[in-house]
């Protein structure tokens, strides 16, 4: 499932395809992704608009036009933006096309592709709820490591679910929260309220560490489990990278997880 790096990478695809470009049309036939608007909804508020800038909050992506209006795309488990020439033909799992011309003259076709179809595409006067309610973006607003304390200090919940709640950190799916608390040798049952500021300060630094590594290993949207660059994430049974123990899987707030039960250390009581 995309999280903030993969949104971030498409965002800037995005802003490099469309950035001050005119949308001479917008087809999609797909009422799901679209819901609750129509495809002709759709068509008739971006045809003729300019795009004025792309921006992203956790795995939101918002398209900025000139008459104030903003598209705001989701890309659930399988969706991406992808660029291809005007007159090539519909992959099977397209959604959405906006064809687009830039001010040289240049014509392309943004499609939006997702085969499971969870992916979200909605058309707005103003910041939809989804978009506002989301907490601070680690890449946007950084993360300042007291407020984050103060948040999680508030929770009795396993950290990890903590850390995937969108409104306490937005962008931080499964494979961040993973790999950043490994980083942080913090067991991802650990209770919330039970860490220290140091332990938060290290979640910090390995949330920070592994967003700048997958912005720039690229890795593409939609990518699975396999990917060898993982400490943790996608590894149960293999060894641990630093300790060589064997990392376990569990069920953690109904999301399964993988840590290292030697080096990863659960919290339990609370500090103070
Ligand atoms: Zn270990």
């Amino acid at each position: 499932m995309p999280e903030l790096p993969d949104v971030e990478l498409a965002r800037r695809r995005l802003r490099s395809w469309m950035g001050g470009a005119t949308i001479t049309a917008a087809r999609s036939t797909d009422r799901r992704i679209l819901r609750p608007h129509s495809p002709a909804t759709l068509g008739a508020a971006l045809r003729g608009r300019t795009v004025r800038g792309v921006s992203r909050r956790g795995k939101w992506l918002r398209i900025e036009l000139d008459d104030g209006r903003r598209l705001f795309s989701h890309l659930g488990m399988t969706g991406d933006w992808v660029r291809r020439a005007p007159e090539a033909p519909a992959h099977a799992s397209e959604r959405v096309r906006i064809d687009v011309v830039r001010a040289g003259g240049r014509r392309s076709s943004v499609r939006y592709v997702d085969t499971r179809r969870f992916g979200r595409l909605i058309v707005a006067r103003e910041d939809i709820p989804e978009w506002r309610e989301l907490g601070p973006d680690p890449l946007a607003d950084g993360i300042d490591t007291r407020s984050l304390a103060e948040s999680l200090g508030r929770s009795r919940r396993a950290v990890k679910a903590a850390l995937m709640d969108q409104t306490v950190l937005a962008g931080v799916g499964n494979i961040l929260a993973t790999e950043a608390l490994w980083r942080a040798r913090i067991d991802p049952r650990s209770r919330s309220d039970a860490l220290s500021r140091g332990d938060v300060g290290k979640i910090v630094q390995g949330l920070s560490a592994e967003i700048r590594k997958e912005l720039a290993a690229r890795r593409p949207a939609g990518d699975d489990a396999r990917d060898e660059s993982f400490f943790a994430y996608g590894r149960a049974g293999q060894a641990c990278p630093r300790c060589e123990a064997s990392l376990v899987r569990v069920v953690t707030g109904g999301r399964t997880t993988t840590f290292c039960p030697r080096c990863q250390l659960r919290r339990t009581s609370s500090p103070g």
